[in-house]
């Protein structure tokens, strides 16, 4: 990747020579996986490792996160790499570990986004909050809900914030595992013209093998960054295994990935 545009508000605190990248697993599993995987990350394109600690999981049953002493691990990680750290939050107690725990991105994840209750809430415990907060777009296409979580973190006085394109339910059969629905996220940046916007296209495609081009076409929209599910084995992953990349595959991709200049 090369350069594309010049950054938009806090992005450019990075000196980003190219797109924002978060990488990591859906879900820390273990200490020895977070670390292994963050120390596979580190000297590439990624600015901010990911790791999901608390799992909204659609069904019960399933791994639904290690809970606050992945936060530890997180932390250790951060030490060891000097990598940001980000994790999903979903209610005001893990806002409160999360910051706690000094974790430097939160994002709220689809299944939050739709629950202005939550929002609020989430909303409140972040109020001036310096740390980086990233609104994932609600499970369905209804953009006043993604609008109106972005609205709720803006009047509580959060400078630095970001939205998450990942794709919209949908009762069809489609070649994704969520539909893109682009328009919605253009018109949500039309509406936040300095929001930062990034592609998650691991969400959208469910697929690892349909993560490039889906990420192109971000980047020809102009999108900001990426958030990346990456794993040293994916088809063992407690969670979303097929669309997770390897580090190796990951580096590949940005090897592939076309970027625009800011001249273009
Ligand atoms: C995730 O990022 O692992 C996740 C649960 O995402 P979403 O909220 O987009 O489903
Ligand atoms: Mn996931």
């Amino acid at each position: 990747m090369e350069n594309k545009k010049e950054m938009r508000n806090w992005l450019n605190e990075f000196n980003l020579t190219h797109p924002f990248v978060i990488a990591g697993p859906c879900s820390a599993e273990t200490e020895e996986q977070v670390l292994k995987i963050a120390h596979e990350l580190k000297d590439s394109d990624v600015s901010v490792f990911r790791a999901g600690i608390w799992k909204p999981r659609t069904r019960p049953g399933g791994f639904e996160g290690v809970g606050e002493i992945g936060l530890k691990w997180l932390k250790k990680a951060k030490e060891q790499t000097g990598l940001l750290m980000g994790t999903e939050v979903a209610n005001a107690a893990h806002v409160k570990l999360a910051l706690e725990y000094d974790i430097d991105v939160l994002w709220i994840g689809a299944r939050t986004t739709v629950n202005p209750f939550a929002m609020q809430e989430i909303a409140d415990a972040l109020a001036g909050t310096k740390k980086i907060v990233l609104v994932k777009n609600p499970v369905n296409p209804d953009l006043s809900l993604w609008l109106g979580g972005v609205e709720r973190l803006y009047n509580a006085g959060i400078e630095k914030l970001g939205v998450i394109h990942r794709g919209f339910s949908t009762y069809e059969k489609t070649k994704y595992r969520n539909i893109p629905e682009w328009q919605i996220a253009i018109e949500l940046q039309n509406k936040f013209p300095d929001l930062p916007l990034i592609i998650d296209p691991s969400h959208i495609t469910g697929d690892r093998n349909m993560i490039l081009e889906v990420t192109q076409e971000a980047l020809d929209l102009n999108y900001d960054g990426m958030i990346i599910e990456t794993h040293y084995d994916p088809d063992n992953a407690w969670s979303d295994a097929a669309q997770q990349v390897t580090p190796t595959a990951l580096k590949q991709i940005f090897i592939d990935l076309k970027v625009r200049k800011v001249d273009d």
